[in-house]
């Protein structure tokens, strides 16, 4: 066995410590997209879990609302950093690093969550300009500020973990901008598992189906589809919410993941996986 302290830590083996991986307390946390939805859920779950945390998007209302419920839960009233960013721009992007660092004088998980669904036809004239804005927003800013912040995501044997989708490995007709773009998320962090580590450990979550504004989930006739087809075909019977995201995040930013790396976890109650094939006859 090698015992580096890089990579091998002897309190490892000690089962005293289980399950102290996730206090997060002394620890900053930085979410892209934490003004709604599964970013919101991530923050206010490491808040609650003792966490120093940054609240960012681009409402500034939205911002700000999150802050202060996240502050609520923190055990010791942390107040977060409040942020009000357009992560398809370098200036806001180079913005939200060095206001992390300038306020805590660390960093020690990223997380990139920000995004949006881009749909329609491929025969469509608009095409190219929804890929372009799509990569941009679900695949470039997530590379680009994993690039800012690996200098001190090594500093601190940090952590890095990007939302991608189940869409990545599942095709639909009117889905490839988005697609695409979130097949790149899931070789960004194999690829970055590679050459980070042993420092820094990086993994992908996919979520299914997850009752955000990603989805006009007040929408009756969204509520009708949701009901109808997703909840039928998932075999836990329920779309998922951010809660269910934010706490496979906390477990693989926790301890209790220190030997994972390069993963793609998918959180989709089984749907991914029930994509209809033939019974046997
Ligand atoms: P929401 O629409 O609820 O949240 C999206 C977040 O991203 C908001 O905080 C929004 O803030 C922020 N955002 C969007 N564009 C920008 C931008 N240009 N600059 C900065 N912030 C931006 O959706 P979800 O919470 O569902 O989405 C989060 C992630 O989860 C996305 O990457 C999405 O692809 C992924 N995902 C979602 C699924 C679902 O079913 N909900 C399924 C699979 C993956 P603001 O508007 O204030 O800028």
């Amino acid at each position: 066995i090698v015992k580096s302290d890089i990579y091998y830590d002897l309190n490892d083996e000690d089962y005293s410590q289980e399950g102290l991986g996730r206090n997060f307390t002394g620890k900053v946390v930085l979410t892209t997209g934490s003004s709604s939805g599964i970013g919101e859920g991530i923050v206010k779950l490491f808040s609650r879990l003792g966490a120093n945390v940054v609240v960012t998007g681009r409402k500034a209302n939205e911002v700000q609302r999150v802050a202060e419920e996240a502050q609520e839960l923190s055990p010791l009233k942390l107040k977060p950093l409040a942020i009000v960013a357009d992560v398809t721009k370098s200036a806001d992007l180079n913005r939200l690093i060095s206001k992390t660092i300038d306020t805590y004088g660390k960093l020690d998980i990223l997380v990139n969550n920000a995004g949006a669904g881009f749909y329609g036809s491929f025969r469509a004239p608009d095409f190219m300009t929804k890929f372009d804005q799509s990569v941009a927003l679900n695949l470039r800013a997530y590379l680009e500020l994993t690039h800012l912040a690996v200098p001190y995501l090594d500093e601190t044997n940090g952590t890095i973990i990007s939302i991608s989708s189940t869409s990545s490995t599942l095709p639909t007709p009117g889905g490839l901008a988005y697609e695409v773009a979130k097949t790149g998320v899931d070789m960004m962090t194999r690829t970055l598992a590679l050459e980070l580590g042993p420092r820094i450990r990086v993994n992908t979550i996919n979520p299914g189906l997850i009752l955000t504004n990603f989805i006009n989930h007040t929408d009756p006739d969204v509520i009708d589809k949701v009901d109808r087809e997703v909840i039928a075909r998932t075999p836990l019977k329920r779309p998922g919410v951010p809660l269910d995201i934010a706490r496979a995040v906390v477990f693989l930013a926790s301890k209790e993941a220190s030997f994972i790396t390069a993963a793609n976890l998918v959180v989709d109650g089984g749907l991914v996986y029930n994509a209809g094939g033939l019974s046997s006859p």
